[in-house]
């Protein structure tokens, strides 16, 4: 406590979610703990990244697993794996033509594609902002075509082609399908639906969101070869991937955030974020033209509520006024008519400051526009 005040920083409540601009999410103990366990030895990084990987392969029941800085990263390393062959012998030299193209669904185009362009890729848009046809798949896919990147997300599954159908078809022209899962976790399950289960050759998830991990790491899952060649480009080897470097108190770190997420009671959880929701909906059920109403799912279409509350107008105002307020609160708005509560990155208890300030804040925007 007192680090960022000394800064002349003010901390934030964070009912909005994991993201980056606020910090992504706060490492439990068993990560800290790891992360300064991890800064106490040299060790030799490439043993290190090669066990953690195959740790965490297990532990996600994956062929392979690999540490990145972060999902974008992912992202990045992964279109390296896809566009390249490397020489088996050294596992450096690349072999053969590179490939140039990654297939996308333009209703998932996002602000994370720049990180496949980075890697040299054209991204090529299917269909429309409504989604997309298997023909207009099947017809993008050509002879440059490297791989398809699909966006994972209930928000972003309606009228794109389902996942299943995208890896027959994409397999059926010997090109591999990429999930980026960044913000899908919860389900854990999620870690090997993906690949496991619905046949996707690699899937790429945030290691500082849903899983607390380190802030700036992330992880690759999936086909063996292909994370070899990831591998050969990320640091310490001096090529594609050394700018995105992680160390060792990241790995060790997000191999401890792995452990205990998929020890955690989910069930458990998903009824404290109702309580949370509940407390917040019950508060503002005081406030008189204002509606509160349980929200489902999260804003990355993830199995967790929130807290919607719907007035006339002035949801900005307010939103603004709980930044602007002390102690700091973000919370998310919907347009000028709505504002949501999401629990996931609450800490116990924040539900109760965050609902007593919102109902403050909802009763002066109230008294302001009557
Ligand atoms: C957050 C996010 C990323 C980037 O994740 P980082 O771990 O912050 O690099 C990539 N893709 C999607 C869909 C995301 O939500």
């Amino acid at each position: 406590m007192g680090l960022y005040e000394d800064l002349g920083l003010r901390t934030v409540i964070n009912a909005d979610a994991t993201l980056t601009r606020l910090g992504g999410s706060l490492m439990p103990p068993e990560v800290v703990e790891a992360m300064r366990a991890a800064s106490h030895n040299f060790v030799d990084i490439f043993e290190l990244q090669t066990v953690v990987g195959e740790r965490i392969a297990e532990l996600t029941r994956n062929d392979a697993a690999y540490v990145t800085s972060g999902a974008a990263a992912g992202l990045y390393l992964a279109t390296l794996a896809c566009g390249l062959t490397v020489d088996p012998e050294d596992g450096l030299t690349i072999l053969g033509r590179e490939r140039h193209e990654v297939v996308i669904h333009r209703s998932q185009r996002n602000a994370y594609i720049p990180s496949i362009e980075l890697a040299g890729a054209t991204v090529i848009e299917i269909g429309d902002e409504a989604g997309a046809s298997t023909r207009e798949l099947a017809d993008a896919l050509a002879d440059e075509t490297l791989a398809v990147f699909y966006f994972a997300g209930h928000h972003l599954a309606q009228g794109a082609v389902p996942l299943p159908e995208v890896v027959r078809i994409a397999h059926g022209r010997g090109v591999p399908v990429v999930v980026d899962g960044a913000a899908q976790l919860p389900p854990p399950d999620n870690l090997w639906r993906f690949t496991q289960d619905l046949g996707a050759d690699l899937a790429v998830f945030s290691g500082g969101k849903g899983l607390r991990g380190p802030q700036s790491s992330g992880l690759i899952v999936g086909r063996r070869d292909l994370i070899d060649v990831a591998r050969a480009h990320g640091a310490p080897n001096p090529r594609r991937g050394r700018a995105m470097k992680v160390g060792k108190e990241e790995m060790l770190g997000l191999l401890a955030a792995v452990e205990r997420y998929l020890k955690l009671d989910q069930a458990e959880l998903s009824e404290r974020y109702e309580r949370m929701v509940q407390t917040v909906l019950d508060a503002v059920a005081e406030v008189p033209g204002v509606t509160g109403s349980r929200d489902w799912p999260s804003e990355a279409g993830q199995p967790i509520p929130r807290a919607r509350v719907t007035l006339p107008a002035g949801a900005i105002a307010v939103q603004a006024a709980l930044w602007e307020g002390n102690p700091r609160i973000a919370i998310a708005a919907d347009g000028d008519e709505a504002l949501l509560v999401n629990p996931e990155t609450l800490n116990p208890g924040e539900e109760i400051t965050v609902a007593e300030r919102l109902v403050d804040a909802l009763e002066s925007q109230q008294g302001c526009s009557a």
